[in-house]
């Protein structure tokens, strides 16, 4: 299928906060409980149109390589997108994304977009994070700022697509 772009993205974030099932969940429609250990750094790939135009985005998962730093710098190489995704039912996760943004700040281009997610979004009974604390969390690192559900689907299409949207904006402009 041929494309008018193609955005690399990076997928961020501790262990277990569904990263692999977000990627999968947009890419092919499914969801798994259990929780698959891959080992290395894998992509999934899907073609989207915005306002008419393909655009192919090639996501890369840092499937068990959720250690700080440990990511090596060749995966930010051209990346145009950083999604930054912690568990609205676990805070600890959530404290970490300072951290998992300057790691994608130092490692990547200055024109890197970020989008903070607040995955597990089903799980309102178990919610640690108010909406609220991870709009204004977005706000202060000039992220873009969506909760989702890799289960029941919401907001994952809008996740992917946002943030293709705001990386044409800024070609368009001539930011990048
Ligand atoms: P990763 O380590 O960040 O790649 O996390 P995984 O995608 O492997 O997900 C970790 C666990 O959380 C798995 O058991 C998933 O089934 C579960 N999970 C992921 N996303 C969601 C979600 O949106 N809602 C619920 N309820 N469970 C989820
Ligand atoms: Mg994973």
């Amino acid at each position: 299928m041929s494309y008018a772009y193609l955005l690399k993205y990076i997928v961020i974030g501790d262990t277990g906060v569904g990263k692999s099932s977000l990627i999968m969940q947009f890419t092919q429609e499914v969801f798994r409980d259990k929780h698959d250990i891959t080992v290395g750094v894998e992509f999934g790939a899907k073609v989207i149109k915005i306002n008419g135009q393909s655009v192919k985005l090639q996501i890369w998962d840092t499937a068990g390589q959720e250690d700080f730093r440990s990511i090596v710098r060749s995966y930010y190489r051209s990346t145009a997108g950083a999604l930054v995704v912690y568990d609205i039912t676990r805070r600890d996760t959530f404290k970490h994304i300072t951290r998992w943004v300057e790691e994608a700040t130092n490692n990547g281009n200055s024109t890197l977009t970020f989008m903070l997610i607040g995955n597990k979004s089903d799980l309102e009974s178990q919610r640690e994070v108010s909406y609220e604390e991870g709009l204004q969390l977005a706000k202060e690192h000039n992220m873009l700022f969506i909760e989702t559900s890799a289960k029941t689907k919401h907001n994952v299409e809008q996740t992917f697509c946002q943030t293709a949207v705001t990386i044409l904006d800024k070609v368009k402009n001539g930011e990048i």
